[in-house]
């Protein structure tokens, strides 16, 4: 338990449901109005989906390799959906047609290999090469060889497409990485990135947090936000010591029944 200080204090609890590293309701709902306009402290991310329709005027006829739409939406979805559940996040998805000009603090298109060749196989990562895509992407590479069977990693840039994709000049954003996961037509491949969408969701996931140097979640905000609106009142002990801040939540669903929500944080300032 903290020893140097400890005190009890009583607030809404929709501002600690809500806004469990600061930011109110208020604010998340503006951040998902003005999409395209970031907020201080909130970092939006645009994924797209790549070759699903609606499709980017004169890309119509490019609609991937077989099953690619499926996967790649899938991967978006569930990456759109961590990024939301996460205060300091707000996710964009897009279809293969990107809105003009977006301005996002990160863009991640998402795609799967095709070819003849069944025995052809490896992820790749396209993107215009500067120190800040580079950075992220050693980061996603490094996620990715994390995880378990995963295909071989190949050279980045390696072909045409990956080099020069029509997303980077359509978004404002200091980080632009294309995504090609893997080999859908080798059918080891197919079956391993079909297995793993969650796992290649949270894999763009931490690696985001790490571009951003954001302390990933040890939390149960996911809980909390699974309560919002439940509950009128809370109360919160905070105690602190070398910087971690644990936040303990106790609820009176009726009387009699208490329930406690913890929250560990990393607070800089303090410690
Ligand atoms: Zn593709």
């Amino acid at each position: 338990m903290t020893k140097a200080l400890r005190g009890s204090i009583s607030v809404g609890l929709q501002d600690m449901i809500a806004n469990p590293d600061g930011r109110g309701p208020q604010q998340r709902r503006r951040a998902r109005d003005r999409r395209g306009t970031p907020l201080p402290g909130i970092k939006q991310v645009l994924v797209q989906a790549g070759h699903l329709a609606p499709r980017e005027p004169h890309f119509e006829a490019a609609t991937g390799t077989t099953g690619e739409q499926q996967l790649v939406k899938a991967i978006r979805d569930k990456l759109v959906k961590m990024l939301d559940s996460d205060g300091r996040f707000v996710g964009m998805p897009v279809p293969g047609d990107i809105p003009d000009g977006v301005k996002v603090d990160a863009a991640l298109f998402l795609h799967a290999d095709g070819v003849s060749d069944a025995s052809a196989g490896g992820f790749q990562f396209g993107f215009p090469v500067n120190e800040a895509n580079r950075k992220l992407v050693a980061n996603l590479r490094r996620e990715f060889l994390s995880l378990e069977g995963h295909p071989k990693s190949r050279s980045d840039n390696s072909t045409g497409d990956a080099r020069d994709y029509y997303g980077y000049s359509r978004v404002h954003s200091p980080f632009k990485v294309l995504v090609e996961h893997g080999f859908l037509t080798n059918p080891t491949e197919r079956q391993w990135l079909r297995a793993n969408i969650g796992n290649l969701a949270r894999a763009k996931y931490e690696a985001l947090c790490r571009t951003f140097t954001i302390p990933r979640p040890r939390s149960s905000r996911h809980e909390m936000h699974g309560l919002t609106g439940a509950f009128q009142h809370k109360e919160v002990n905070i105690g602190w010591r070398l910087g971690e801040a644990k936040v303990e939540t106790r609820i009176r669903t009726k009387p009699g029944a208490d329930e406690v929500l913890s929250k560990r944080a990393r607070l800089g300032a303090i410690g």
